[in-house]
């Protein structure tokens, strides 16, 4: 019989260095590390820095050096987004130019639309009992032909249910059209959208696994729409982590203040995180030796379903 050779798992880190590591972001990262490392594959380390305003090379070492002293150690070099807005911008004079179109309209025409729209909805409430939905772009550019270097760039995505299947949340599906409309991918000013330039990513590091906050699951059915249409490969197994919330039920984000992680004591970092993981304990030791048992134990079904753990501080 031929024996069949199964690719090996690929997964991937891409913090956008926005500020440093906080609880939230660790456990994203200690996750998809012992995960993947659990099946025999590759952790990859993408930095997602394509926001210019909001990303601080600063940050990036931090998060870097953070990860080392975890003993969190990446497969490969490190690849930043920043270093590659021509690849993304190739894919959309390419294999995604069909589908992406320039738009001039700006926040204040589209309101102005919205407005008279709810005002005309307001009078025929009896006629069309749905409300305008200000998500979705009303595609007043999408004929227009303009010139696709002086605007922002916009996307078509699909108006029809796409399903995956996520190994922590369960079967999902959504309308990517209803949910996001034709969102921006290039703005104005050159910069790329995140989700535009993870897909692109994704497929070219031939990333098999994606596990992640569930902060993107409304992102995912658009990326596997992006995938599709740029021909690249289709991802085979997502995973969207709860969220960790603090003791009020709020999410640990850099919005609301979370703290940055204490590196000065990693091994008791790696206990912390690993027990919001709701994981089995692993003994004190180095942080390298308490990972290679965190994933030899590793195991999602305490995280299935869940869509929030709660941090005890
Ligand atoms: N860069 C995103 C973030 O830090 C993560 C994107 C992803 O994992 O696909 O929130
Ligand atoms: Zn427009």
């Amino acid at each position: 019989m031929p024996t069949q050779t199964i690719p090996q798992p690929i997964g991937r880190f891409a913090p956008s260095p926005t500020g440093e590591l906080h609880l939230g972001s660790l456990t994203t990262a200690l996750a998809s590390f012992c995960h993947i490392k659990s099946i025999g594959g590759q952790w990859l380390l993408r930095i997602e820095d394509t926001d210019t305003e909001r990303c601080d090379r600063q940050f990036t070492e931090q998060i870097l050096m953070d990860l080392e002293v975890l003993g969190l150690h990446w497969d490969g070099d490190v690849i930043y987004q920043s270093e590659r807005i021509d690849i993304y911008n190739d894919y959309l004079s390419g294999a995604l130019r069909p589908l992406t179109y320039a738009c001039q309209c700006s926040r204040k025409d589209l309101e102005r639309y919205w407005a008279h729209e709810e005002e005309k909805h307001h009078h025929n409430e009896d006629i069309n009992p749905l409300q305008p939905n200000r998500v979705r772009y009303p595609r007043h550019c999408v004929n227009a032909s303009l010139d696709r270097q002086q605007h922002k760039l916009r996307i078509q995505l699909p108006d029809y249910h796409i399903g995956f299947n996520d190994g922590i949340q369960g079967i999902q599906w959504d309308n990517p059209q209803q949910t996001l409309g034709d969102m921006v991918v290039r703005r104005q000013d050159g910069m790329i959208n995140y989700i535009l330039a993870a897909s692109i990513d994704d497929g070219l590091q031939k990333v098999t696994h994606i596990m992640r906050g569930l902060d993107i699951l409304p992102m995912t059915t658009a990326q596997i729409s992006i995938l599709q249409a740029a021909h690249l490969p289709a991802i085979d197994h997502w995973y969207h982590l709860p969220l960790i919330c603090n003791p009020d039920g709020q999410k640990l984000s850099k919005q609301n203040l979370a703290q940055p992680i204490d590196t000065r004591d990693p091994s008791r970092l790696i206990t912390t995180a690993l027990q919001l993981l709701q994981q089995p304990a692993v003994d004190k030791d180095t942080p390298a030796n308490m990972l290679k048992q965190a994933i030899a134990q590793w195991d999602n079904t305490p995280l299935q379903g869940k869509q929030q753990l709660n941090s005890p501080d």
